[in-house]
């Protein structure tokens, strides 16, 4: 059975193959821009395509599937970011790529094949945006801007159906105007913008006078170099529709002449407690945020893995509690487990809706009716190859985040008294340990020590 997977662009469900005679599938993800940590919904993002890349693999093979997501380390964000700490671009870049990568370990993301940097890539991006002035698809305005130029690609709007909501941009379009006076129309957009003196030292010498790149041309000239003019998946949030998606394909098919991407999907957005997320609301979680409080990586990945990938999810501390329990569950199956023997197929369920348009809720669940029956006969191996594709580490869920020095101060000395049978001392110390939010579970060797529910 194949992969079956939405496409934003036809708005069909198809199958995912790949079209070059090599039979290598060629996968572009947008990847982080890195001048902060990234946040739980970037990562709902990341953890997806990291679920849609172990199908692609298991489907295809090792070797099969071209991964390349890129890195955004110069657009608005980051140079302000650098210039507000006072330190060169590259320092800022490097510190949070270095941190996007740790994260992704912890999440257990798989590498990429290739991770390619739009500074990397300045001449690429300048030879693409050549070409479109070349073919009249670009102009140059008057402080050496480069612009695209809309009205040249008739199919602009095709992903978005920007056109249907034109009438809902319109106040977002005037706004975009008042600030970019040089183009010649409210949509067309920058490809190079010309070098202002808040950039620093964050600009490159180009045909058209000194600058940098507009942030949409990096990901048609970075999928072009490393994986060729016509891509077979291209995926990202839904926020990156439009504008960013929608002007890639103006780039690429107006200077390579042919399809870009084959395929297009894009996750729905990760809200917290029913809303955006919001720094002021502190409903903003990095990773950090959230293994400070007692949760393990793991149980964040599981809760980015309980929605639907094209429906909205509600993330909630309940969610993950939830998520944890589910972990020790499969942790606790799993051991039961002979390594042979059984039903092979006991999962073939789970792997036909996740190949069919990702439907991983859905996986879960017949994934726990599998655990609960007590009549089923699984071995280690089946049971292995679903936690795989799913990239649930059930080893990693025992390295749970520790808890906070003093904490483990006080479980400790309540471990001592508890051995040495006072147990009104410990259990004044049990009392201490909740009002801190901790929970101590005694086991006959040890204890461990979990967040309490709030
Ligand atoms: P950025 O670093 O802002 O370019 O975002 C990296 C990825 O995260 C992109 O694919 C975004 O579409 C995606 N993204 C941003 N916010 C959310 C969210 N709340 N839920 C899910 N994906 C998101
Ligand atoms: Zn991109």
């Amino acid at each position: 059975m194949a992969i079956k997977l939405f496409d934003s662009l036809t708005r069909e469900i198809r199958e995912l193959q790949p079209s070059h005679p090599d039979g290598v599938l060629r996968f572009y993800n947008c990847g982080p821009t890195v001048y902060a940590p990234a946040h739980i919904g970037n990562f709902r993002a990341f953890v997806i395509n990291d679920v849609l890349r172990r199908l692609l693999d298991l489907e295809f093979g090792p070797g099969r599937v071209k991964h390349v997501r890129n890195l955004t380390d110069v657009d608005d964000k980051t140079i302000r970011r650098a210039r507000e700490e006072g330190r060169p671009l590259a320092a800022v870049t490097q510190q949070w790529t270095e941190k996007f990568h740790a994260d992704c370990a912890a999440l257990n993301c798989l590498s990429p094949h290739v991770e390619p940097t739009a500074t990397g890539h300045i001449r690429e991006q300048v030879d693409m945006i050549d070409v479109l002035m070349q073919k009249g698809n670009a102009y140059r305005a008057a402080d050496g801007s480069v612009y695209f130029k809309v009205s040249s690609f008739d199919h602009y709007g095709e992903l978005s159906r920007v056109k249907e909501r034109e009438l809902k941009l319109g106040s977002a379009l005037k706004a975009a105007a008042a600030d970019a006076d040089e183009k010649e129309d409210v949509s067309d957009f920058a490809l190079w913008k010309a070098h202002k003196d808040e950039d620093g030292a964050n600009s490159w010498e180009s045909p058209w006078g000194r600058g940098r790149p507009g942030w949409h041309i990096e990901c048609s000239a970075m999928s072009k170099k490393h994986l060729g003019e016509t891509i077979d998946l291209h995926t990202g949030g839904v926020d990156l529709l439009f504008p960013h998606h929608e002007n890639e394909i103006a780039q690429s098919q107006c200077c390579n002449g042919v399809t870009f991407s084959r395929h297009w999907f894009h996750n729905e957005h990760l809200l917290v407690d029913g809303k955006k997320m919001s720094k002021s609301e502190g409903t903003l979680y990095t990773l950090d945020d959230l293994t400070a409080k007692g949760f393990s990586p793991m149980a964040v990945r599981y809760t980015l893995l309980m929605g639907h990938p094209r429906k909205q999810l509600n993330f909630t501390l309940d969610s993950l509690h939830a998520a944890e329990k589910a972990l020790a569950t499969l942790r606790a199956f799993r051991a039961t487990l002979p390594a042979t023997g059984g039903d092979p197929d006991v999962f073939a369920h789970e792997f036909a809706v996740l190949r069919d348009d990702l439907n991983l809720p859905e996986a879960l669940g017949a994934l726990f009716k599998v655990v609960n029956d007590k009549g089923l006969k699984v071995n280690a191996t089946a049971f292995d190859r679903v936690m795989s594709v799913l990239g649930l580490d059930l080893q990693a869920v025992a390295r749970k985040a520790a808890a906070p020095a003093a904490i483990t101060a006080l479980a400790d000395k309540r471990w001592a008294v508890k051995q040495a049978k006072d147990f009104a001392a410990a259990d004044a110390l049990r009392k201490e340990l909740a009002a801190a939010g901790w929970s101590m579970l005694d086991r006959k060797d040890g204890y461990s020590l979990e967040p309490l529910k709030k």
